[in-house]
This record gives C-alpha cells, structure tokens and sequence, in this order.
C-alpha cells in the first residue's frame, strides 16, 4: 500500500507531543513537510505558510491543522480545494457555521474532512458507554479544572476571541459526555468569567440536560494551581461511574475497572486512513454547539486580570 503524504500545519505543542509520534508509530502515513511561520523541523521541509507549502512543496496527500482555531477554516478551505484530505484538531473550527460549507467542499472533491475528538479515545470512553447503556442514569457532574500556565505557557491565542479561553480543554469533557451519554444534551444555563483583560472566559459553569430532564452541570477553571482535575461523574441506578484523568481511568462503585494509559493519537491516524481510503467524511459538531450555546445564552462577568 502507497503511504498517505501527510503535511502538518501549525507545528506547535499538540502536533511535536502528540501528533508526530502517532506518525512515526503509523505504518502508511508519511511526514513529508510542515508549515508554520516560526518553528521549523529537521527531518522534513519547512514551510512558512500552508499556501507556500501547497505552492513550492513536496506533493501531499493529505493535511493536518495542528493551527490555532482562528485560521483553521480558511486552512481547510485551501487544501480541499487543491484536493487534500483534511484532519482538524479539535475544535474544529472558532465558529460552527464555518464548518457546512467546508464540508461541502469536501463532498464536492470527494476527500476526507475529519473533524477529530481524541479525548473520545481515552481508554474509559467505550466502556463507559457501553456500561450506560444498560443503566438508569440519574445525574452527571464534570470538574474540569487546570492550570493554563503549566499547560498553555504562551499561547496567547487561547485568550484571544475565537481561542474558546477555557473552553479549550473544557471541549475535550464535552466531547467525552457527548460520547458516552445515550441522548443529545442542551445548555440550559451559562456563567462565563472572562478576565477584565482578555476576550475568552478563564472560568466557566454550565448546567445542561436532555430530554429526559437529566441534571447535568459542568465547572470548568483554567486558575487552578495543585492538584489537576478532569473528572466526570455520573450518578447511575447502580452507584457512581467516575471517569478520571480525562478518561484515562474509570471506577465503577468502589471497584477499579480502567486504568490504562493508552495514547490517544495513533487512533486518529487509523481512522483518518480509513476515511481517505473512501474520501468518506467523519464531523460531529456537538461539542461545539455546546460551547456556541454557552456563549450565546451564558450570563457573563468580569474576573481578575490575568498576567502569562
Ligand atoms: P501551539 O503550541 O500554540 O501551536 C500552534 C502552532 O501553530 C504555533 O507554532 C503557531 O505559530 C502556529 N500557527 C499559528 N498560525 C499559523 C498559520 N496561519 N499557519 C501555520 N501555523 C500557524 O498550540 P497547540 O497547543 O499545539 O494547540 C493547537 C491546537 O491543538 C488547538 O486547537 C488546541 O485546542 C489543540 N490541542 C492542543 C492540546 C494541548 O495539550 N496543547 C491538546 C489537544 C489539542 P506561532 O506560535 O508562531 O503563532
């Protein structure tokens, strides 16, 4: 089987940490140039810009945007249009109605536009979907609370309008709860922090529920300092299910059922293959709606500055 030519775009923390040891790992997929305008790599050509890279580089198959949300549509309107595959970290884009007419493109030239969730592949997320699925559940409680100077150091972006501020990580709980539950989810009630000097929140809580009236409340804080947490609890006819870690791990009751530490990344490539090798598309935009549901109804109010 001929490799899938794979360029990266935006070769910043997420792309070096996570996306090039899942390439390196993957059979059929082939680094063969990135593009950003600062960083560059010494194992394949370097480009300053997307455009440059499609113009002046080695012939490519496919793209991934590892970019800031900002200038992700405009990105992949670029490479559908010269025919390329797509892969979008998440979220995909800073907007959900950029999202139809990129994919149009993608139907019209018959390539892959693959939104990806790589929270969905934590080791606990299948399992506790199917564990659900045979229970009655009664309430759901996210606590996803980190600190953005460990984790974000410099990415000035994620505060910028369109850089979802908190929401960033607090998207990946989103798109594990939109997995794992058996119904689709509605915000009923936002509260959104937004430093007195930045344009995207610093903390977040949210309640949301289903059709059935299921109690669902998430607390979201990029100022937390010590212990990190990114727990979903829910509440079930047969005692707690409690996913930890960003669903690394995951007790059933008192009872220790996932604890594994499984990459999450080499699971996207497989899927992206499988998808390029039909140009099938593979979107769900439910945990950014979610998010725009925040925004759109959440109260908001201003909090200390914050100084990187
Ligand atoms: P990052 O470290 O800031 O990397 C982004 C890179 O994109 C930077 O090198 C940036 O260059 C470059 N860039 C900006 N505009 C560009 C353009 N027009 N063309 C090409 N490159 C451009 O951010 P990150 O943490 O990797 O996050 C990127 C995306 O991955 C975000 O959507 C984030 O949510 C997602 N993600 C991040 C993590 C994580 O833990 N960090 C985990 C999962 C997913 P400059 O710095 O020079 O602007």
């Amino acid at each position: 089987m001929t490799k899938l030519r794979l360029a990266i775009a935006g070769y910043g923390k997420i792309a070096t940490t996570r996306h090039l040891p899942a390439i390196a790992a993957a059979a059929d997929v082939e680094l063969v140039a990135i593009a950003d305008p600062r960083a560059t790599s010494s194992d394949v050509p370097h480009f300053a810009s997307l455009e440059a890279l499609l113009r002046e580089g080695p012939e490519v198959d496919a793209v991934t945007l590892c970019t800031p949300p900002q200038v992700r549509s405009a990105q992949a309107r670029l490479a559908l249009e010269a025919r390329k595959h797509v892969m979008l970290e998440k979220p995909p884009g800073a907007t959900v109605s950029e999202i139809a007419p990129l994919l149009a493109v993608a139907q019209a030239a018959r390539r892959t536009l693959f939104a990806t969730w790589h929270s969905r592949h934590a080791p606990a997320v299948e399992p506790a979907r199917e564990l659900l699925a045979g229970r009655a559940i009664k309430s759901v409680t996210i606590i996803w609370k980190e600190d953005v100077r460990v984790w974000h150091p410099g990415q000035a972006w994620i505060f910028e309008s369109g850089g979802f501020g908190v929401f960033d990580p607090g998207i990946n709980a989103l798109s594990i709860l939109t997995r794992i539950l058996p119904r689709p989810v509605f915000v009923t009630r936002a509260e959104l922090g937004f430093p007195v000097n930045r344009e995207a929140p610093i903390v977040v809580g949210m309640d949301m529920t289903d059709a059935t009236g299921l109690p669902i409340k998430a607390e979201f804080d990029f100022r937390q300092t010590g212990q990190q947490t990114w727990d979903i609890r829910i509440e079930t006819d047969r005692g707690p299910l409690v996913l930890s870690g960003g669903g690394a791990r995951m007790s059933d009751g008192d009872k220790g059922v996932v604890d594994a530490m499984k990459e999450e990344y080499p699971a996207l490539y497989r899927r992206f293959l499988e998808l390029t090798s039909t140009g099938a598309c593979d979107v769900d935009l439910a945990p950014l709606q979610l998010v725009a549901d925040a925004f759109l109804i959440g109260r908001r109010h201003t909090v200390e500055a914050f100084e990187d």
